[in-house]
C-alpha cells in the first residue's frame, strides 16, 4: 500500500507537470481540459488519471496524454506510462475537493504532521523535493549520473512537422544537415532567435533524427539549466570525475538555451572544456540561445569566440505567410477544417510567436468541439477577445516610435514633427513600417498618429522599407533588430 507521503509526492509531482502543462498549452486549454483531471493511482510506474467524461478521455489521450507523460517522466524518471479513465460517477469538482480533504487530513491521523504543512502551505508543492527524497527508492541515488541526463523529447517535434519559410529556411536546412550527415558538419551548430520561434522544436527534430537513423550514437539533449544542476550536483558528491567521463562519452550534444549558462564562472569554464573536448573528439554540439553569441553579454571571450567558430543560424520572426502556413499543418494534425478567414485572421493577429498561435488555436478548436458549434470568424473574435487585447496593450505605435527613435538617435518628437531630413524621415518610415507590421492599425490611424500624415505617406514609407530591406544588409538588420526587439 502506499503510504500518505506517497500520495503527498504523487500529487506535488502532478502539480508541477500541471504547471508546466499551464504554461505550454495556455490558460483557456488548460481550463476546460487539465483542471478536471486527477489523479487516481501512481503504480509501478504507471500513472493512472481521472476524468469526468468518456469524450474528455479521449480528448486528452489524443491531445495531451503524451505530453503530459514526458513531463512527468521529467519529474520523476520512474514513470513511463499514462493512461485516463472515466469516473463517471464522480463530478470532476467534488473529486478535487475530495482529494484535497484527503491530503489535508490524512497526515494529521496517520503521520508526523509535517507532510500536512507541506500540502497547505501556498506553493510548497513546487518545493516538495526533500519529500520526495524521501520517499524515491534508494536505488535512484545509486544509478549514475548520466542515466538520465538527456531529457525526455517531444514526439512532436519532428522535421515533418515543422514548417518551412522564409525566416527559418536556414536554420531548417542547417539542422537537417546536422541530424543527416554522420560526419560533423558545423560545430557547433549555434540556433538563436526569440521566443516560440522553433529552436527548441528543431534541436528535438536533430535529436529524433539521429537517433532513428543512427541508433548506436548517443544523443543527449538537455537544457543550459539541467547541464547546470548535473554540474552543481556532481561538484557536491565529488563526482566530477564521472560527470565529464558522461559527457564525453556523448556523439551529439545538444543545450537548449545556454543564455542559462552565462554568469556562471564555474560552470562556464565546465562548459568550455567539455565543449573543447567533444569538438576534439569530432562530436557534433548543437546548441541554442535567445541571443547571437556576439550578444550573450555574460559570457567570457574565449567561449564566445569557440560558439562563433561553427555555424550560427537564427530563426528570425515569422511572416504572414509561414504563420499562415503553421495554421495550416497544425488545424491538419488536429483533423479539423478551419476556414480560410479564420486562419487569416489569426495569422494576422497574432504575431509574437508560433506558440502563441498554435494556442488559440487549439482554444478555438477546443471550444467548437465541446459546445459543438461552427468556427467562424465571430466565434475566434469572440473567444480570443482578451489575447487581442494584450496583444493590442503590448505593443502600442508609442512604443514603436520610442523604441525606434532611441535605435536612430533622434528625438522621439521628430516622429510627429515636420522635418524631411533623411536622418530623421528614414526612422520614422521604420517605424510607420513597423506600426502596420506589427500592430492592428490602419493606414490612416498611422498616418495621424505620425503627426497627422496622410494615409499614402504611411503607404509610401511601408514600400520604400520594404525596398531598402532588400538592397541594404545594415539597414534590413536594423528593421530586424527593431522587430525582434518589439515583439519580445
Ligand atoms: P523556442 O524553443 O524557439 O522558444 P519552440 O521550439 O518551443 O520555440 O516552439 C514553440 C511552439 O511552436 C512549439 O510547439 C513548436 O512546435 C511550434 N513551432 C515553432 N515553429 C514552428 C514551425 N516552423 N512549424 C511548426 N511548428 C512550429
Ligand atoms: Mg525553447
Amino acid at each position: 500500500m502506499k503510504s500518505v507521503e506517497d500520495s503527498a509526492v504523487d500529487q506535488a509531482e502532478w502539480d508541477r507537470v500541471k504547471s508546466r502543462l499551464k504554461q505550454e498549452f495556455g490558460e483557456s486549454a488548460f481550463k476546460s481540459w487539465l483542471t478536471p483531471i486527477t489523479v487516481a493511482t501512481v503504480r509501478n510506474g504507471e500513472v493512472e488519471l481521472a476524468v469526468p467524461t468518456r469524450f474528455m478521455r479521449d480528448w486528452i489521450t489524443t491531445h495531451y496524454a503524451e505530453r503530459i507523460r514526458a513531463l512527468w517522466n521529467g519529474e520523476n524518471p520512474s514513470v513511463r506510462k499514462v493512461t485516463l479513465k472515466v469516473e463517471a460517477a464522480r463530478n470532476a469538482a467534488l473529486a478535487e475537493v475530495a482529494a484535497k480533504e484527503k491530503h489535508a487530513e490524512k497526515p494529521v491521523a496517520q503521520n508526523s504532521g509535517h507532510v500536512i504543512n507541506r500540502m497547505t502551505v501556498p506553493g510548497a508543492t513546487s518545493r516538495a523535493a526533500s519529500a520526495r527524497a524521501a520517499t524515491v527508492p534508494a536505488q535512484t541515488f545509486t544509478t549514475p549520473l548520466g542515466a538520465d541526463l538527456s531529457a525526455p523529447l517531444d514526439p512532436r517535434y519532428v522535421f515533418e512537422n515543422f514548417v518551412v519559410g522564409k525566416p527559418n529556411e536556414f536554420a531548417y536546412a542547417a539542422a537537417k544537415r546536422v541530424a543527416e550527415s554522420d560526419q560533423v558538419s558545423f560545430n557547433p551548430l549555434f540556433l538563436y532567435g526569440g521566443v516560440g520561434l522553433g529552436k527548441t522544436h528543431l534541436m528535438h527534430a536533430i535529436a529524433h533524427e539521429i537517433r532513428n537513423r543512427t541508433p548506436e550514437r548517443k544523443v543527449v539533449y538537455l537544457s543550459a539549466e539541467k547541464f547546470m544542476y548535473s554540474f552543481v550536483r556532481a561538484l557536491r558528491n565529488q563526482d566530477m570525475v564521472s560527470f565529464k567521463e558522461q559527457f564525453r562519452s556523448v556523439h551529439v550534444l545538444m543545450i537548449d538555451e545556454v543564455q542559462f549558462i552565462s554568469g556562471k564562472d564555474s560552470t562556464q569554464e565546465e562548459f568550455f572544456h567539455t565543449f573543447n573536448a567533444l569538438v576534439d573528439q569530432g562530436r557534433q554540439i548543437v546548441l541554442s540561445a535567445d541571443k547571437s553569441p556576439s550578444n550573450l553579454e555574460e559570457i567570457g571571450d574565449r567561449l564566445r569566440s569557440r560558439l562563433q567558430s561553427g555555424l550560427v543560424a537564427d530563426l528570425h520572426p515569422t511572416t504572414f505567410e509561414l504563420r499562415l502556413g503553421i495554421l495550416d499543418a497544425k488545424a491538419e494534425q488536429l483533423g479539423v477544417v478551419v476556414p480560410q478567414k479564420v486562419k487569416e485572421f489569426l495569422a494576422h493577429k497574432i504575431t509574437s510567436n508560433v506558440r502563441e498561435l498554435e494556442g488559440a488555436l487549439n482554444r478555438l478548436v477546443a471550444h467548437a468541439q465541446l459546445v459543438g458549434g461552427a468556427l467562424t470568424l465571430e466565434t475566434a473574435q469572440d473567444l480570443l477577445q482578451d489575447l487581442l487585447r494584450a496583444h493590442d496593450r503590448r505593443l502600442t505605435m508609442e512604443e514603436i516610435q520610442k523604441r525606434v527613435a532611441e535605435h536612430f538617435k533622434i528625438r522621439v518628437s521628430d516622429m510627429s514633427s515636420a522635418r524631411r531630413s533623411r536622418a530623421v524621415a528614414r526612422p520614422r518610415q521604420v517605424a510607420m513600417y513597423l506600426s502596420k507590421q506589427l500592430t492592428s492599425r490602419s493606414l490612416p490611424e498611422i498616418g495621424r498618429a505620425f503627426g497627422g500624415r496622410d494615409h499614402t505617406t504611411v503607404m509610401h514609407a511601408v514600400r520604400k522599407v520594404e525596398e531598402l530591406v532588400k538592397l541594404d544588409t545594415a539597414f534590413a538588420e536594423d528593421v530586424e533588430l527593431l522587430t525582434r526587439m518589439l515583439e519580445s
